[in-house]
Protein backbone atom coordinates (compact mmCIF):
# COMPACT_ATOMS: atom_id res chain seq x y z
CA UNK A 1 0.00 0.00 0.00
CA UNK A 2 1.14 3.35 -0.81
CA UNK A 3 1.37 6.16 2.00
CA UNK A 4 1.35 9.56 -0.03
CA UNK A 5 4.50 11.47 1.98
CA UNK A 6 6.29 14.87 1.32
CA UNK A 7 9.66 15.07 2.65
CA UNK A 8 9.75 18.71 3.42
CA UNK A 9 13.06 20.53 4.45
CA UNK A 10 12.03 23.21 6.94
CA UNK A 11 15.47 24.48 7.38
CA UNK A 12 18.37 24.23 5.73
CA UNK A 13 20.66 25.17 8.58
CA UNK A 14 21.24 22.94 11.18
CA UNK A 15 22.74 23.51 14.83
CA UNK A 16 25.14 20.63 14.46
CA UNK A 17 28.20 20.38 12.16
CA UNK A 18 29.04 16.68 11.98
CA UNK A 19 32.25 15.96 10.29
CA UNK A 20 30.08 12.90 8.33
CA UNK A 21 27.19 15.17 6.77
CA UNK A 22 25.72 14.28 3.55
CA UNK A 23 25.01 18.64 3.22
CA UNK A 24 28.62 20.45 2.68
CA UNK A 25 28.57 23.57 4.94
CA UNK A 26 27.69 25.80 1.63
CA UNK A 27 24.48 24.46 1.50
CA UNK A 28 23.67 23.74 5.08
CA UNK A 29 22.05 27.43 5.44
CA UNK A 30 19.31 29.47 4.81
CA UNK A 31 15.62 28.87 6.20
CA UNK A 32 12.15 30.02 4.66
CA UNK A 33 10.72 33.46 5.76
CA UNK A 34 7.23 33.93 7.30
CA UNK A 35 5.75 34.30 4.36
CA UNK A 36 7.58 31.26 2.03
CA UNK A 37 5.95 29.28 5.42
CA UNK A 38 2.75 30.49 4.81
CA UNK A 39 2.81 30.23 1.11
CA UNK A 40 3.90 26.76 1.76
CA UNK A 41 1.03 25.73 4.41
CA UNK A 42 -1.56 27.08 1.68
CA UNK A 43 -0.56 24.61 -0.99
CA UNK A 44 -0.44 22.11 1.73
CA UNK A 45 -3.84 23.04 2.95
CA UNK A 46 -5.14 22.75 -1.19
CA UNK A 47 -3.14 19.37 -1.78
CA UNK A 48 -6.03 16.81 -2.34
CA UNK A 49 -5.88 13.75 -0.11
CA UNK A 50 -4.14 12.94 3.25
CA UNK A 51 -0.49 12.90 2.92
CA UNK A 52 2.07 12.60 5.36
CA UNK A 53 4.84 15.25 5.92
CA UNK A 54 8.14 14.65 7.18
CA UNK A 55 9.78 17.57 8.31
CA UNK A 56 13.36 17.82 7.87
CA UNK A 57 16.21 20.06 7.72
CA UNK A 58 19.46 20.81 8.63
CA UNK A 59 17.52 20.90 11.73
CA UNK A 60 13.85 21.52 11.97
CA UNK A 61 13.37 22.70 15.73
CA UNK A 62 16.61 25.09 14.88
CA UNK A 63 14.31 27.06 13.07
CA UNK A 64 12.45 29.55 15.54
CA UNK A 65 9.37 29.56 13.08
CA UNK A 66 8.69 25.77 13.37
CA UNK A 67 7.36 25.59 16.75
CA UNK A 68 5.48 29.13 16.17
CA UNK A 69 3.96 28.55 12.85
CA UNK A 70 4.99 25.90 10.79
CA UNK A 71 3.67 22.84 13.91
CA UNK A 72 0.78 25.08 14.17
CA UNK A 73 -0.07 25.44 10.93
CA UNK A 74 0.71 22.20 9.60
CA UNK A 75 -1.95 21.00 12.55
CA UNK A 76 -5.05 24.08 12.01
CA UNK A 77 -4.49 24.57 8.02
CA UNK A 78 -4.09 21.17 6.55
CA UNK A 79 -5.67 17.64 7.07
CA UNK A 80 -1.95 16.16 6.87
CA UNK A 81 -0.24 13.79 9.29
CA UNK A 82 3.54 14.56 10.37
CA UNK A 83 6.58 13.51 10.71
CA UNK A 84 10.20 14.88 11.72
CA UNK A 85 13.30 13.68 11.27
CA UNK A 86 15.92 15.54 14.06
CA UNK A 87 19.07 15.62 15.26
CA UNK A 88 16.89 15.77 19.17
CA UNK A 89 19.12 19.27 19.97
CA UNK A 90 15.43 20.39 20.65
CA UNK A 91 15.10 21.59 24.73
CA UNK A 92 12.37 19.42 26.75
CA UNK A 93 9.71 22.56 26.75
CA UNK A 94 9.72 22.59 23.06
CA UNK A 95 9.58 18.92 22.63
CA UNK A 96 6.96 18.82 25.36
CA UNK A 97 4.87 21.33 23.22
CA UNK A 98 5.31 19.66 19.90
CA UNK A 99 4.09 16.31 21.67
CA UNK A 100 0.99 17.92 22.90
CA UNK A 101 0.24 19.99 19.03
CA UNK A 102 0.62 16.84 17.32
CA UNK A 103 -1.04 14.36 19.10
CA UNK A 104 -3.55 12.26 17.06
CA UNK A 105 -1.47 13.30 13.42
CA UNK A 106 2.27 12.31 14.32
CA UNK A 107 3.57 9.57 12.71
CA UNK A 108 7.13 9.11 12.68
CA UNK A 109 9.65 10.79 14.83
CA UNK A 110 12.82 10.17 14.11
CA UNK A 111 15.83 10.93 16.44
CA UNK A 112 19.36 11.09 15.07
CA UNK A 113 21.96 10.16 17.63
CA UNK A 114 25.15 12.07 16.42
CA UNK A 115 27.80 11.16 18.52
CA UNK A 116 30.05 14.44 18.01
CA UNK A 117 27.37 16.58 19.81
CA UNK A 118 25.21 14.13 21.96
CA UNK A 119 25.96 11.71 24.98
CA UNK A 120 24.80 8.68 24.39
CA UNK A 121 23.21 8.25 27.99
CA UNK A 122 21.95 11.78 28.04
CA UNK A 123 20.15 10.89 24.85
CA UNK A 124 18.90 7.60 25.81
CA UNK A 125 17.16 9.35 28.52
CA UNK A 126 15.88 12.40 26.80
CA UNK A 127 14.32 9.83 24.62
CA UNK A 128 12.66 7.14 27.21
CA UNK A 129 11.39 10.68 28.69
CA UNK A 130 9.76 11.64 24.91
CA UNK A 131 8.28 8.41 24.28
CA UNK A 132 6.50 8.89 27.36
CA UNK A 133 4.60 11.81 25.70
CA UNK A 134 3.51 10.17 22.67
CA UNK A 135 0.85 7.79 21.63
CA UNK A 136 1.65 4.31 21.30
CA UNK A 137 1.14 4.03 17.83
CA UNK A 138 3.98 6.99 16.84
CA UNK A 139 7.02 5.19 15.49
CA UNK A 140 9.90 6.56 17.54
CA UNK A 141 13.30 5.27 15.92
CA UNK A 142 16.75 6.57 16.77
CA UNK A 143 19.15 6.67 13.45
CA UNK A 144 22.70 6.30 13.20
CA UNK A 145 25.01 6.67 10.86
CA UNK A 146 27.64 3.86 11.03
CA UNK A 147 31.18 5.27 10.49
CA UNK A 148 33.67 2.89 8.53
CA UNK A 149 36.00 1.63 10.93
CA UNK A 150 33.92 2.21 13.88
CA UNK A 151 31.08 -0.39 13.77
CA UNK A 152 31.98 -0.92 17.76
CA UNK A 153 30.41 2.21 18.98
CA UNK A 154 27.70 1.67 16.70
CA UNK A 155 27.16 -1.38 17.83
CA UNK A 156 27.87 -0.25 21.81
CA UNK A 157 25.21 2.73 21.10
CA UNK A 158 22.87 0.02 19.19
CA UNK A 159 22.91 -2.55 22.63
CA UNK A 160 22.83 0.64 24.55
CA UNK A 161 19.52 1.68 22.66
CA UNK A 162 17.97 -1.24 22.22
CA UNK A 163 18.12 -2.22 26.39
CA UNK A 164 16.41 1.26 27.11
CA UNK A 165 13.24 -0.23 24.52
CA UNK A 166 13.86 1.89 21.95
CA UNK A 167 14.12 1.28 18.38
CA UNK A 168 17.67 1.43 16.47
CA UNK A 169 17.84 2.32 12.98
CA UNK A 170 21.25 2.29 10.94
CA UNK A 171 22.47 4.00 8.44
CA UNK A 172 25.48 3.56 6.52
CA UNK A 173 28.23 6.65 5.62
CA UNK A 174 27.13 8.33 2.19
CA UNK A 175 29.29 10.30 0.28
CA UNK A 176 28.47 12.13 -3.17
CA UNK A 177 29.24 8.42 -5.30
CA UNK A 178 27.04 6.18 -3.02
CA UNK A 179 27.82 4.51 0.09
CA UNK A 180 31.80 4.24 1.42
CA UNK A 181 33.71 1.32 1.74
CA UNK A 182 33.82 -0.97 4.75
CA UNK A 183 36.75 -2.78 5.06
CA UNK A 184 35.02 -4.95 7.59
CA UNK A 185 32.33 -6.81 6.56
CA UNK A 186 31.72 -8.72 9.69
CA UNK A 187 32.20 -5.72 12.22
CA UNK A 188 29.45 -4.46 9.74
CA UNK A 189 27.44 -7.34 9.15
CA UNK A 190 27.29 -7.08 13.30
CA UNK A 191 25.78 -3.61 13.44
CA UNK A 192 23.65 -4.26 10.37
CA UNK A 193 22.65 -7.94 10.35
CA UNK A 194 22.85 -10.50 7.56
CA UNK A 195 20.50 -8.88 4.97
CA UNK A 196 18.82 -6.04 6.05
CA UNK A 197 15.66 -4.58 4.21
CA UNK A 198 14.43 -0.77 3.82
CA UNK A 199 13.01 -1.37 7.22
CA UNK A 200 16.13 -2.23 9.32
CA UNK A 201 18.67 0.13 8.04
CA UNK A 202 19.41 2.35 5.23
CA UNK A 203 21.75 1.09 2.63
CA UNK A 204 21.28 3.13 -0.31
CA UNK A 205 20.16 0.34 -2.96
CA UNK A 206 19.91 0.53 -6.71
CA UNK A 207 16.35 0.18 -7.73
CA UNK A 208 17.09 0.77 -11.25
CA UNK A 209 14.63 -0.18 -13.74
CA UNK A 210 11.78 -0.56 -10.88
CA UNK A 211 8.24 1.30 -11.70
CA UNK A 212 8.64 4.12 -8.88
CA UNK A 213 5.71 6.75 -7.53
CA UNK A 214 8.08 9.19 -7.23
CA UNK A 215 6.56 12.61 -8.57
CA UNK A 216 3.26 11.34 -8.27
CA UNK A 217 2.40 10.16 -4.67
CA UNK A 218 5.82 11.27 -3.42
CA UNK A 219 8.04 14.62 -3.51
CA UNK A 220 10.78 16.13 -1.60
CA UNK A 221 10.31 20.08 -1.34
CA UNK A 222 13.54 21.79 -0.25
CA UNK A 223 14.08 24.84 2.25
CA UNK A 224 13.79 27.46 -1.27
CA UNK A 225 10.25 25.56 -2.14
CA UNK A 226 11.82 23.53 -5.27
CA UNK A 227 9.77 19.98 -5.29
CA UNK A 228 11.68 17.25 -7.09
CA UNK A 229 10.58 13.93 -7.48
CA UNK A 230 12.93 12.37 -5.32
CA UNK A 231 16.75 13.10 -4.00
CA UNK A 232 18.41 11.37 -6.39
CA UNK A 233 16.15 13.43 -8.86
CA UNK A 234 17.17 16.25 -7.41
CA UNK A 235 20.84 15.73 -6.98
CA UNK A 236 20.82 15.12 -10.70
CA UNK A 237 18.85 18.10 -11.55
CA UNK A 238 16.12 16.56 -13.22
CA UNK A 239 12.74 15.80 -11.95
CA UNK A 240 11.96 19.54 -10.77
CA UNK A 241 8.19 19.72 -10.29
CA UNK A 242 7.93 23.13 -9.58
CA UNK A 243 8.55 25.44 -6.79
CA UNK A 244 5.54 25.26 -3.96
CA UNK A 245 5.95 29.26 -2.83
CA UNK A 246 5.84 30.44 -6.85
CA UNK A 247 2.90 28.26 -7.31
CA UNK A 248 3.79 26.35 -10.45
CA UNK A 249 3.96 22.73 -8.96
CA UNK A 250 3.09 19.92 -11.31
CA UNK A 251 2.92 16.43 -10.40
CA UNK A 252 3.59 13.84 -12.45
CA UNK A 253 0.42 11.83 -13.65
CA UNK A 254 2.37 8.29 -14.13
CA UNK A 255 5.10 6.45 -12.21
CA UNK A 256 8.04 5.48 -14.54
CA UNK A 257 11.02 3.54 -14.21
CA UNK A 258 13.55 4.17 -11.89
CA UNK A 259 16.30 5.82 -14.23
CA UNK A 260 19.03 5.92 -10.72
CA UNK A 261 21.61 3.62 -9.88
CA UNK A 262 21.28 4.80 -6.00
CA UNK A 263 18.31 5.10 -4.04
CA UNK A 264 19.87 7.24 -0.84
CA UNK A 265 16.50 7.78 1.11
CA UNK A 266 14.66 4.45 2.28
CA UNK A 267 11.27 6.84 2.66
CA UNK A 268 10.06 6.38 -0.95
CA UNK A 269 10.62 2.30 -0.42
CA UNK A 270 9.22 2.46 3.18
CA UNK A 271 6.27 4.17 1.69
CA UNK A 272 5.17 1.71 -0.82
CA UNK A 273 6.66 3.94 -3.64
CA UNK A 274 8.85 1.31 -5.38
CA UNK A 275 7.75 -1.74 -7.12
CA UNK A 276 8.27 -4.94 -5.82
CA UNK A 277 9.78 -3.20 -2.30
CA UNK A 278 7.02 -4.26 0.30
CA UNK A 279 6.54 -1.69 2.81
CA UNK A 280 4.50 -0.98 6.20
CA UNK A 281 3.66 1.53 7.49
CA UNK A 282 3.63 -0.35 10.78
CA UNK A 283 7.22 -0.55 10.40
CA UNK A 284 8.39 2.79 8.77
CA UNK A 285 11.79 3.50 10.99
CA UNK A 286 13.16 6.52 9.51
S1 LIG B 1 22.69 17.04 12.59
FE1 LIG B 1 22.31 16.22 10.53
S2 LIG B 1 22.09 18.04 9.21
FE2 LIG B 1 23.04 18.71 11.13
S3 LIG B 1 25.24 18.66 10.70
FE3 LIG B 1 24.69 16.70 11.65
S4 LIG B 1 24.27 15.30 9.93
FE4 LIG B 1 24.24 17.41 9.14
S1 LIG C 1 16.00 6.77 -6.71
FE1 LIG C 1 14.43 5.76 -5.45
S2 LIG C 1 12.81 7.28 -5.22
FE2 LIG C 1 14.11 7.97 -6.92
S3 LIG C 1 13.13 7.15 -8.77
FE3 LIG C 1 14.64 5.64 -8.10
S4 LIG C 1 13.55 4.20 -6.79
FE4 LIG C 1 12.27 6.05 -7.00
Amino acid sequence: MRTPTIEWQVAGACNYDCSYCIQSKKYRRGRPAEEQISSALRFFGELPGVWEIKCSGGEAFAHPLFMQRIVPGLMSDTPHRISVLTNFSADREDLERFAGLVHGRLVVFSASLHLEFAEVDLFVEKASWFVGLLEPSVRFVVNQVVIPGEESVALQCKQRIEAAGLRWFPQLFKTKEGVAEYSDEVALRSVIGEAPGPREANLAPNYQGRMCWSGVEYFTVDKDGDAWSCRSAKRKGKGHLGNIYRGDFRLNAEPAPCPWSICPCTVPANRGMIEGVSSSIAAVEE
